[in-house]
């Protein structure tokens, strides 16, 4: 494995509007992660115990559809602290699964939680992130520097984006690894 440049890769992984489903794609790249380990480092992320997402981040991989405020803010954040951007996993590409709310309203959305059109007593409304009107793909929030399509991606096209990062090359993957779902 080769790092170009003089540090170790400072990466981050961010969980917004999805299921976890590509984060636990990540952690299907088994041994690769030892060999990863050696050069880089996980600065941020739900698999380590970081309260802020940091400055000076190289590659940040950012799982789901940008779908409620705290989301954008967080999309902001990430931007403004990472040299490289990723959409990782289709729901950061074109919403998929979590743009599905799309077709209704907000408050339609919320609507199955009501009991005969009154408000449910057992739900916490005020729990409820603050949807946007429409759940959003990344880059139409942010500008993004490379995708990792796939519902989710494989761990082959995980490790072959990382390993493009790695020698400080913009992400290419090969034809077959382009493809949704
Ligand atoms: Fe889950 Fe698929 Fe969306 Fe990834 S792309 S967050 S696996 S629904």
């Amino acid at each position: 494995m080769e790092l170009i440049g003089s540090g170790r890769l400072r990466l981050a992984t961010v969980w917004l509007g999805g299921c976890s489903g590509c984060h636990m794609s990540f952690l299907d790249l088994d041994e690769y992660l030892l060999e990863l380990s050696q050069a880089a480092d996980l600065v941020y992320g739900p698999f380590v115990d970081a309260k802020e997402f940091p400055a000076g981040v190289d590659v940040a991989l950012v799982e789901g559809a940008v779908t409620n405020r705290a989301n954008l803010a967080m999309a902001g954040i990430i931007r403004q602290r990472s040299r490289t951007v990723i959409s990782f996993g289709d729901c950061a590409i074109t919403g998929n699964v979590t743009a599905m709310r799309n077709l209704l309203t907000v408050a339609e959305t919320l609507d199955p939680f009501r009991c005969d059109g009154e408000a449910s007593p057992a739900f916490d409304y005020a729990a409820v992130p603050q949807l946007l009107p429409r759940a959003l793909p990344l880059h139409q929030v942010i500008p993004v520097d490379g995708y990792i399509p796939g519902c989710p991606p494989g761990p082959d096209r995980i490790r072959a984006a990382i390993e493009c990062m790695l020698r400080g090359e913009p992400v290419h993957l090969a034809p077959g690894m382009l493809t949704f779902g």
